[in-house]
């Protein structure tokens, strides 16, 4: 089968590669029809994951049919539409059983998939844990509709979920990238009274001006002025920092009332500074990511009920066979991208 490889440093490439097998009673082997591409793949092929392991196939968020099953998957069978979780969980550790997935104690646990073990840019996949990892998606959504739901949904969701908006907050996430606008669709849900983000680039802020018009916008160099006049207790209730950039972290809790929750989604590249000194007194709760992605039964329900639709992020498609390409203009936003999916579905499978 084809599958995108993370060779060394700096370099990707689509290679020939056996068809993954079951090795544990409690694997499937899922036959990838969509996958993406996400920031996180770029972090691997730039060197900033340093648990990636050159030779593994990446790709974190896809959809697809399960081909085959281990003896004791009971949540799925061959031949269902699944979503496919980024994280890999046991579902009986102390951290699974408490909902925080995301630190499984599994030797897998947490982002393996497409990191650590062969991921979904392929025409196959691997899933460990599957009644974990597998959701069915429901027969009126599509693979389109249901493309982010195991990876930058989840990880809106959640976000949200821990960041405790009520219907009297402005909340402000900084952040209009394709995870920005995962949280703001999942923020929408909570109907807080008002929602501003804070976006620099033009191509993203024309994206959340035409398809959620009713969505405040500011500029992170206006962004604190603007939110102190834009909500009623000296700042938003609610921040969530979705942007990882420079001075996003420093943005995000100086926009913050006191006794805001500051939600840190964002993956920085370089430590930030807490400077507690300067925000003695403001009583601040900062919660941090990464997601617990325990949530995507609930997310697909959503989806089935046209409450989330994240079909407007795909603005590229291509096939496998071209992956080379939608990488270039996916880590160059060119052409005014958000997401691509890409397509696996060739001759042979
Ligand atoms: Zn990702
Ligand atoms: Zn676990």
């Amino acid at each position: 089968m084809l599958a995108y490889t993370y060779i060394e440093h700096g370099k990707f490439k689509l290679l020939e590669k056996p068809r993954p097998e079951i090795r544990d009673s409690r694997d499937a082997i899922i036959r990838v029809t969509l996958s993406s591409i996400c920031t996180s793949d770029l972090h691997i092929k730039h060197g900033s994951v340093p648990r990636a392991i050159p030779g593994i196939t990446v790709g974190h968020e896809m959809v697809g049919v399960v081909e085959q099953i281990g003896a004791d998957v009971l949540s799925v069978k061959p031949g269902d539409r699944v979503t496919v979780n980024v994280e890999t969980f046991c579902g009986e550790c102390f951290f699974c059983r408490h909902g925080y997935v995301n630190n499984c104690t599994d030797p897998n646990g947490g982002w393996a998939l497409g990191c650590r073990i062969d991921g979904g840019q392929a025409q196959y996949v691997r899933v460990p844990f599957a009644d974990q990892g597998l959701n069915r998606i429901p027969d009126t959504v599509s693979d389109e509709q249901a493309l982010f739901v195991g990876d930058i949904l989840a990880t809106g969701f959640w976000a949200t979920r821990i960041s405790e908006i009520s219907e009297e907050d402005t909340v402000l996430i900084i952040g209009a990238g394709p995870t920005g606008i995962c949280t703001l669709l999942c923020t929408m849900l909570k109907k807080p009274q008002r929602i501003i983000v804070c976006e620099k680039s033009p191509d993203r802020i024309h994206f959340v001006r035409e398809h959620y018009p009713n969505i405040l916008i500011t500029e992170p160099e206006n962004c604190k002025e603007f939110v102190l006049q834009n909500s009623d207790h000296g700042g938003a209730d609610v921040v969530l920092e979705v942007a990882g950039s420079e001075n996003t972290f420093r943005l995000a809790w100086e926009c913050a009332r006191p006794n805001a929750i500051v939600t840190v989604v964002a993956l920085y590249d370089k430590p930030q500074i807490l400077p507690l000194p300067y925000m003695y007194g403001k009583n601040l709760t900062f919660k941090t990511g990464g997601v617990d992605g325990c949530d995507c039964a609930e997310i697909l329900t959503l989806i089935e009920k046209g409450k989330i639709d994240t079909t407007p992020l795909i603005t590229h498609r291509f096939p496998l066979t071209e992956i080379e390409k939608a990488y270039h203009i996916f880590e160059n936003r060119e052409d005014g991208v958000i997401k691509v999916a890409i397509s696996s579905k060739t001759e042979t499978n």
